[in-house]
């Protein structure tokens, strides 16, 4: 067995008390996020896991007892109710959500621990998940300012009604597997050196249920699921970044058996913009202005994403010269508060013209510049 280091791997010292190994982990799955690292994205998960793994061991003051003792916890070894502590409250901390079901956050926790130790506890006997969809929201940059409502208009399979999922006709046109006689296993007497021996495995016929089906149900044609066509109303909420993949829970394909429906998973793309670079709410864009204005200062013309505002810039302005635009950013993903819009300033020197010309040797006289 493999010991890893999780004091190295959340980089804290074994003196770590429970808040610092907290601070940390939220330092670190901030950092690791896979949703932070598209190009990389799959080294990312390696690392989300390894931090969530150490998280969970050293905030939990009885695995961290037994790490620290053996270093590792024994399987089987672990008291239950581990997870004190738990991920959710961190995340909570992130985002400012509540749990509730309508709130876009709160799938976003499923798109962190998609599967992991829960599904473990929800044994599902040979009930298959639906597949998930996979879609692109596709947003201009203006589109991030606010909360923004998107009519989805897609196919999935359902579980088709007319035979509850079953294939069968109204869902009751079964009758008893010949093979294995309603049973559902097949028995069978194996002679050897040692004695009679009896195998028994699922009835490959009727997969262990004991029965076929009679008459397929002619909605879908004995599937079992039909293709609907689905109309979601969503919100993606303001100061969504590039890259950012929302969970709708159960709007995917539907599942086999009785599993659970797959989701609707939302990657959000935010279309570069030829004015503005994106840096989180920040943006940055330049604005070229006439020396004779970074001269004397004056009134320029600067664009925002909600159309051009006008700036007063001060006198014996620089070329390079930044400037901020409090507020007229994007707002940050919690919604709390809007960022600035940093303006970097160029000169621009045009040929003089004869009248100007004039001017300027008159200017270089009284500087006793040689021209
Ligand atoms: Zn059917
Ligand atoms: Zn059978």
């Amino acid at each position: 067995m493999e010991k890893k280091d999780y004091y190295k791997i959340l980089n804290i010292d074994k003196s770590a008390s429970p808040e610092e190994i907290k601070k940390a982990y939220r330092k670190l799955v901030k950092e690791w996020h896979p949703d932070r690292h598209m190009e990389n994205k799959h080294i990312a998960e390696e690392k989300f896991k390894e931090i969530q793994e150490a998280y969970e061991v050293l905030s939990n003051p009885e695995k961290k007892k037994l790490y620290d003792r053996f270093g590792f916890v024994p399987e089987g070894g672990m008291p239950n109710g581990g997870q004190a502590g738990g991920f959710e409250d961190i995340f909570q901390d992130f985002f400012g959500g509540g749990g509730d079901s309508g709130n876009p956050f709160s799938d976003i926790f499923d798109t962190f621990f998609g599967g992991g130790g829960r599904s473990s506890a929800r044994e599902e006997s040979r009930a298959e998940r639906g597949q998930d969809i996979h879609a692109t929201i596709n947003l201009e940059l203006k589109d991030v300012l606010y909360d923004i409502k998107k009519k989805l208009e897609y196919s999935r399979y359902q579980t088709c009604t007319s035979c509850n999922g079953t294939g069968a006709k109204n869902g009751t046109a079964f009758k008893t597997c010949p093979r294995c006689h309603g049973e559902g296993t097949i028995h069978e007497e194996q002679r050897s050196f040692f004695g009679t021996f009896v195998k028994t495995y699922p009835c490959p016929t009727c997969g262990g249920t004991g029965k076929i089906i009679e008459e397929k149900c002619d909605v879908c044609n004995g599937k079992g699921k039909t293709v609907k066509k689905e109309k979601l109303d969503i919100t993606i909420p303001a100061g969504v970044e590039d890259g950012y993949v929302f969970r709708v829970r159960g709007k995917g394909h539907a599942g086999k058996n009785g599993g659970q429906d797959g989701s609707l998973i939302l990657h959000i793309n935010v279309k570069p913009n030829n004015k503005f670079i994106r840096k989180g709410a920040n943006l940055e864009t330049e604005v070229t202005i006439d020396y004779v204005t970074a001269a004397l200062g004056g009134k320029i013309k600067v664009p925002t994403l909600e159309g051009d505002i006008i700036e007063k810039i001060n006198e014996g302005t620089n070329p390079g010269t930044i400037i901020r635009l409090k507020n007229q950013g994007l707002p940050t993903f919690n919604g709390r508060r809007r960022g600035d819009i940093y303006v970097k300033l160029n000169v621009k020197i045009d040929k003089p013209s004869l009248k100007e010309k004039k001017i300027l040797k008159e200017l270089a006289k009284a500087k006793k510049i040689e021209i």
